[in-house]
């Protein structure tokens, strides 16, 4: 592939480029653009970001590539591409919308009806709606078909009880695509049901758990006898496993297309000149692996936008870099502390660059777990391009209530 802009797409990004140099402030150096969270007051900053969302719906630039009936610019995967190159050095506060946006938005697109597409996709796009995923559980994580969760048929309702974690941003919202157990004589992938849930339905109760950054990001999420109705139902009942794939193949395309190692070389750099760590022959070796692995992840962003130049959805491209970047991440923040030294420890208006490099040490051990830990993209990694023994499944086809005697 032609990695230079075709005229089209070099018009498209100046045109990029000249609303967001009008419309936002360039982002600071080594502020981590896209980030889901903040470690400060989230509130403050999930209103900002709705705020944020409102502007660009209102401008013609939210959802690039979704359609204008539900106030999407109808644009193409490249567009959106060279929309994600650019947005980056902006201060552009609307990554807590990837649950909604990144993901919700496209499975309802894929599977919903035209009453959930009428009802549902505007409102989210331009954030007047905030969604949340209530897919994991306390035992089921990256076996999410082992989820407990259980939602029972009632009349034209079903009743959901059970327990979510890791919610993030559940404290903001407004609805939630969750998955439940409607079939416990079905093996385990073959009764779950994906929903629709309005987060002010009684009966959810919502815990925030503090992170090692301090952030109150996710939560614990109590359901008790939660009421939805049929019309809450995403796809078919009991075929909510198929849906949650889509759900999860943009999850792993939103973390594996870059959105959680935003930051760039130059800030590392500034970085090592600012701390005199680029003098230090030790530092140097481990700037040039950073370097080196900097490019790398640029040549594997192109690999996916060769993909998605033919019209294909990038698969185990996606796989490859989100594995990449979590490990990258850990090895450049690790590697800023280091040439920071006793420094690096001091955190607000004391710290270098206000703490930043600290709290995205810490936070990069989140990257290595979320959309699917390291260890879960090497199996599919190993199966799907190494072609090497699938992982045994034993339980893949034993009705879900005959796999554990001990469940309730
Ligand atoms: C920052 C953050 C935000 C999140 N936000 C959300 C959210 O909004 N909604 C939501 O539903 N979930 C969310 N999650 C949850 C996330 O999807 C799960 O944490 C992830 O799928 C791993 O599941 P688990 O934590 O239960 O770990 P487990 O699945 O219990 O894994 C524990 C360890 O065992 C390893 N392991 C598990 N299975 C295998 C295997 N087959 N082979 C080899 N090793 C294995 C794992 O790699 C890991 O090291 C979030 C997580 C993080 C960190």
């Amino acid at each position: 592939m032609d990695f230079d802009d075709t005229r089209d797409e070099h018009e498209f990004r100046l045109l990029v480029r000249s609303y967001l140099e009008s419309t936002f402030p360039r982002r600071p150096p080594g502020s981590g653009g896209g980030r889901i969270y903040h470690e400060g007051d989230e509130a403050a900053w999930i209103a900002d970001a709705k705020a944020t969302q409102l502007r660009l719906y209102e401008d013609g630039w939210a959802g690039i590539t979704w359609p204008r009936q539900y106030g999407g610019r109808g644009g193409t995967s490249i567009q959106n591409s060279i929309w994600n190159q650019e947005v980056v050095d902006f201060d552009v506060n609307v990554g807590s919308f990837a649950m909604g946006i990144g993901m919700a938005g496209p499975t309802i697109m894929a599977h919903g009806t035209d009453d959930q597409k009428h009802r549902y996709l505007a409102p989210m796009l331009s954030g007047q709606e905030f969604w949340v995923q209530l897919f994991s559980e306390p035992g089921a994580g990256s076996d999410l078909a082992n989820i407990g969760t259980k939602a029972v048929r009632d009349g034209d309702d079903f009743v959901i009880t059970g327990q979510k974690v890791w919610t993030s941003s559940a404290q903001f919202g407004d609805f939630g695509i969750l998955l439940a157990r409607t079939n416990p004589d079905a093996p385990k992938h073959r009764g779950i049901t994906y929903f629709l849930v309005d987060m002010s339905s009684p009966g959810i109760d919502i815990r925030p758990l503090v992170q090692i950054t301090g952030a109150r990001h996710f939560s614990e999420v109590f359901l008790d006898d939660v009421r939805v109705p049929r019309s809450a139902v995403l796809g078919e009942v009991d075929g909510g496993w198929g849906v949650a794939m889509t759900t999860l193949a943009y999850e792993r395309g939103l973390i594996g297309g870059g959105g959680a190692g935003s930051f760039k070389w130059p800030e590392l750099e500034r970085l090592a000149e600012a701390t005199g760590g680029g003098s230090d022959p030790l530092m140097r070796q481990r700037l040039a692996k950073a370097y080196t692995n900097f490019e790398i992840m640029k040549f594997l962003r192109y690999r996916i936008q060769t993909a998605l130049s033919k019209g294909e959805r990038p698969g185990t491209e996606s796989s490859v870099m989100k594995l990449f970047i979590a490990q990258h991440l850990a090895e450049v923040t690790n590697l800023a502390l280091s040439m920071d030294g006793a420094d690096a420890l001091l955190d607000g208006a004391d710290g270098r660059d206000r703490g930043l490099w600290v709290r995205q040490w810490l936070q990069a051990v989140s990257v290595r777990i979320a959309g699917g830990s390291d260890e879960v993209q090497r199996n599919v990694l190993g199966e799907r391009v190494l072609g090497l023994p699938a992982e045994p499944r034993v339980d893949k086809d034993v009705p879900f209530n005959q796999q554990n005697k001990s469940r309730p």
